[in-house]
């Protein structure tokens, strides 16, 4: 059954396209039988803005998110039925503690369908946005991609354990920037896979789902999200 728990619009993410109903009926003709919107949380301190978002607020975000849940409901009344089901939920952050209260307390508010349980940060500097920020967090990390993989992988479990995402997004997105020529791309120490096995075993505890997500092939990594030494396990 083809289905996807992890999408974007451009009517309310900066980095994606076209409208949120437009989403909804490009997935109906290409087949699918479920679709989940997961439009981002809102971040809530203004040096957490990226670029692409210079123009608006703190106070903008959080209106976006208000909108997209009311358009996303609204098509979900829509386009429910018995050969298409759409969910609507949102893609978390882990910037630190504080993000993930947030997340929880939106998700109680808007009595979403589901969280896709996602990190982009470590040390609270983006790793998936352009190459400059993922050296500044490697700097951060004392140059050592062994320590922001662990960072990445520690930041994982503290959101896995406080949020218990029915889906984890992308879950190696801290490969993304690696040199592919870097043996990291393909195999981990084991100081990192052991982080990698803990935060596997705690989502197959409750329960939860992990995504394949294609757009590590646009981003040129080998395989999707996650690489298939994680894939296999
Ligand atoms: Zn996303
Ligand atoms: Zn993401």
């Amino acid at each position: 059954m083809p289905l996807t728990l992890h999408s974007h619009s451009g009517q309310f993410c900066c980095h994606a396209k076209g409208e949120l109903a437009d989403v909804v009926t490009a997935a109906q003709a290409k087949g699918f039988r479920v679709l989940g919107l997961s439009e981002h949380v809102p971040r809530f301190r203004l040096q957490d803005l990226y670029d692409e978002e210079r123009h608006l607020s703190v106070a903008d975000l959080g209106d976006t998110f208000e909108r997209y849940v009311a358009t996303a409901r609204a098509l979900q009344r829509q386009h429910r039925s018995a050969s298409f089901d759409l969910l609507v939920g949102a893609e978390t952050e882990y910037i630190n503690d504080e993000s993930l209260v947030w997340a929880h307390q939106l998700r109680e508010r808007h009595g979403l369908d589901y969280l896709v349980g996602s990190v982009h940060h470590v040390r609270e500097i983006p790793i998936d946005f352009d190459q400059a920020q993922f050296n500044r967090c490697l700097a951060a990390c004392g140059g050592s991609l062994i320590d922001l993989y662990a960072d990445y992988f520690d930041a994982q479990y503290r959101m896995l354990t406080a949020l218990r995402p029915e889906v984890v997004g992308h879950f190696d997105l801290c490969r993304l920037f690696t040199p592919r020529s870097n043996p990291l791309c393909r195999t981990l120490p084991p100081s990192v896979w052991e982080r990698v096995l803990r935060n596997i075993d705690v989502v197959v505890a409750y329960g939860g789902l992990f995504e394949i997500n294609s757009r590590a092939y646009k981003k040129g990594l080998p395989d999707a999200y996650p690489q298939r030494d994680i894939l296999q396990v």
